[in-house]
């Protein structure tokens, strides 16, 4: 007998048959004799659509009524997957973040869980019950309800399986497994059946939306045995129910890897925003009185580059923020000019950060030149570079992001072979 947390995506749960065949999955499991948790995420679209009508009745919306709001997505599908598993005859309660308790910081709309008391769900274990969790959300000090940011049900079901002790966290989705890019771009692009805890970090840092970060730090801190995996598989086919290795990729230690790539994969972001200031004053002193009030407003800077300073005196800084950031980040520059002191703001929407990620990048030289060659040869201008240990990272035109995703894909021989 196991312990594991399965969760399921909205696209998992999109209608009625697709939730029955969630379900299937769970009894697969429950039927082997493992106990099982289940971490649920809102119908597809549902959560967009829920903030779209926050917006719609008030743009500059109180946090805490927008997480009432989005939250209930999700508090849905935890019903109707309990319904239809009691209905297969299996024994199965809906919990909603408050009645696990499952307790977070006070950021509404972005909160951080700070601790899960899994004593009432382990004792319903014992009676054979299956706990259909919401995910996405928990309760704050405040008593209300809080939820973990865009794409936070990652974040819940990981979180529960620490909590839990899970020997498996399986996040099932619409893809079945980690690929070296995103496969909607890259046709070509190859299913990992291992990918480190740094470099999925990475990955979903930069973009890969598979799985939210902060789910894979705390898979990384807590060693949860994660699984990425598709939904949409027929749960009963052979080796579905296979305890050690489920189909799928395994996040794991960089150890757990044989053979190392120095590259692993590709990602990218769009919807970033880049902005100029024009002859700020050279000085010590100006990069924090920039970025400081920034940082305050909660603006997220990502690249910054400053200019050599031509005449001594002064010089240009242009960094980017994410294009949902730049009103606010506009609004800060406007305010703060006197301290800043620059002589103009440019901005620009429109563009896209692409990345390459590899920990052989670590002791290995020429790895960012072969990026900026493949660029160079489909004729794409490179505005910013920033590199770490194990990335590098290139701001590009927003309307060059699939070239730019399959030229780095090819340049570094992470396409399937005979793929077409
Ligand atoms: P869910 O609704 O199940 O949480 P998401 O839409 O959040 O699913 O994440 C799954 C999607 O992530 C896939 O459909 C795929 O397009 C995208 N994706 C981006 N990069 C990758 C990658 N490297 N490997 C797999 N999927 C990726
Ligand atoms: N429903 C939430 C969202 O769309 C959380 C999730 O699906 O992970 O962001
Ligand atoms: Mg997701």
């Amino acid at each position: 007998m196991a312990r594991l947390v399965l969760k399921f995506g909205g696209t998992s749960v999109a209608d009625i048959a697709r939730i029955r065949n969630v379900a299937r999955h769970v009894k697969r499991e429950v039927d082997a004799g493992h106990q099982v948790a289940v971490v649920v995420s809102a119908m597809s679209g549902k959560t967009n659509e829920l903030v779209a009508w926050c917006r719609e009745a008030s743009p500059m919306h109180d946090a805490r009524e927008y997480d009432a709001v989005v939250a209930s997505g999700e508090q849905v599908t935890a019903g109707l997957l309990a319904i239809t598993l009691q209905n297969m005859g299996v024994n199965a309660r809906s919990w909603q973040g408050w009645q696990i308790p499952l307790r977070t910081d006070g950021a509404h709309g972005a909160a951080r869980i700070a601790e899960i008391d899994g004593s009432e769900l382990v004792r319903r274990f014992g009676e054979g019950q299956v706990a259909v969790i919401a995910g996405f959300q928990g309760i704050a000090p405040d008593n209300r309800i809080s939820t973990l940011g865009r794409g936070g049900s990652d974040t819940s079901a990981v979180a529960v399986a620490a909590a839990l002790k899970a020997d498996r966290c399986d996040i099932y989705t619409d893809v079945d497994g980690v690929y070296t890019t995103d496969p909607r771009i890259e046709p070509k692009a190859r299913r990992m059946s291992r990918i480190s805890f740094e470099e999925m970090l990475e990955m979903a840092s930069l973009g890969a939306k598979v799985l939210q970060v902060r789910s894979v730090e705390l898979a990384m801190v807590h060693k949860v045995r994660t699984f990425v995996r598709s939904s949409f598989e027929d749960p009963d086919a052979p080796g579905m129910g296979d305890l050690l290795n489920p189909p799928g990729t395994l996040i794991c230690d960089e150890e757990e890897i044989v053979e190392q790539q120095l590259v692993t994969g590709i990602a990218y972001a769009r919807d970033e925003a880049q902005i100029s200031l024009r002859r700020v004053a050279d000085r010590p002193g100006i990069a924090a009185a920039i970025f400081a009030p920034l940082a305050e407003a909660g603006v997220n800077v990502d690249m910054i580059v400053q200019n050599i300073s031509e005449s001594g005196s002064s010089t240009d800084m242009t960094f980017t923020v994410p294009v949902a950031d730049l009103a606010k980040a506009n609004a800060v520059i406007e305010k703060a000019k006197a301290d800043m002191r620059y002589d103009a703001v440019q901005s620009e929407q429109g563009l896209a950060k692409v990345s390459v990620i590899g920990i052989g990048m670590r002791s290995h030289t020429g790895v960012a030149a072969t990026a900026f060659t493949a660029l160079a040869s489909r004729g794409i201008n490179i505005r910013a570079i920033t590199t770490s240990e194990i990335k590098i990272s290139i701001l590009i035109d927003g309307e060059y992001t699939e070239l730019a995703v399959r030229a780095l894909h090819a340049a570094y021989g992470l396409d399937r072979a005979g793929a077409v």
